[in-house]
């Protein structure tokens, strides 16, 4: 199975992306956490990036389309993989058709999460991760069963984006609708489009999303 996940920023795509892992298998591919992890380890590309992510633009689609052609190549992704934002340009979208081309490989689907602007903000204020194993968690919205303490590694150490902070969000929407957005009919019109109401809860979310799943 090979999915793309699309939606804002906020919208719950690697909450999801988390949980279609621990249900199928497959890994998640997110071109976030690959930047941010380039950007701890102080690589070329990190540098580049930081300025650029601080700022809620779009790192180059160079960049990000050769660490995506890099990843898919590891052996963990030969059963399939969820690409969390990713792509997020047309540019980036044809370029994931063409790497799939190469392999004889076609994407199974993409499911868009649609979620109303207003709630994105304190989803994104909110949002924080753990340190140690990078699960999800939100200061209302999904609390660790123990307060300070990571449901899946124990761990007690938590981060939060340096770019999650309402200023920001406003830049990254408007990127989102300016630059990915035209993925929705990009998508449509291949026939691999599948919308889901991101406004309901998080395991209403995860049972629309296996729904799809269990008919592609
Ligand atoms: P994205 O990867 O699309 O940017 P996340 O999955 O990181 O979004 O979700 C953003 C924040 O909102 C997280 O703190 C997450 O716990 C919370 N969240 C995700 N989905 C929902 C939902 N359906 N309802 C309420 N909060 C949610
Ligand atoms: P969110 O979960 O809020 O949607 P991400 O973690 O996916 O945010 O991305 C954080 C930042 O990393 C983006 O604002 C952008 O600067 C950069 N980035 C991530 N993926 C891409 C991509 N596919 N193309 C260009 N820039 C990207
Ligand atoms: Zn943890």
């Amino acid at each position: 199975m090979r999915l793309i996940l699309l939606g804002p920023p906020g919208a719950g795509k690697g909450t999801q992306a988390q949980r279609i892992v621990e249900r199928h298998g497959i890994p998640q591919l997110s071109t976030g956490d690959m930047l941010r992890a380039a950007i701890a380890a102080g690589t070329d590309i990190g540098k580049k990036a930081k300025a650029v992510m601080d700022a809620g633009k779009l790192v180059s689609d160079d960049i990000v389309i050769g660490i995506v052609a890099e990843r898919i190549e590891q052996p963990d992704c030969s059963k399939g993989f969820i690409l969390d934002g990713f792509p997020r340009t047309l540019v980036q979208a044809d370029a994931t058709e063409a790497m799939l081309k190469a392999k004889g490989l076609e994407l199974s689907a993409v499911i868009e999460i649609q979620v109303d602007d207003e709630v994105l903000t304190d989803r994104i204020a909110g949002r924080y991760t753990c340190a140690q194993c990078g699960a999800g968690y939100h200061d209302t919205n999904l609390k660790p069963k123990v307060e300070g303490v990571c449901d899946r590694c124990g761990s007690t150490h938590f981060k939060r984006r340096p770019d999650d902070n309402r200023d920001t969000v406003v830049a990254r929407l408007q990127t989102y609708y300016k630059d990915t957005s035209p993925l929705i009919g990009y998508y449509y019109a291949k026939g691999l489009l599948h919308g889901v109401d991101g406004m309901a809860s998080i395991d209403e979310v995860t049972a629309s999303i296996e729904a799809i799943l269990a008919k592609v």
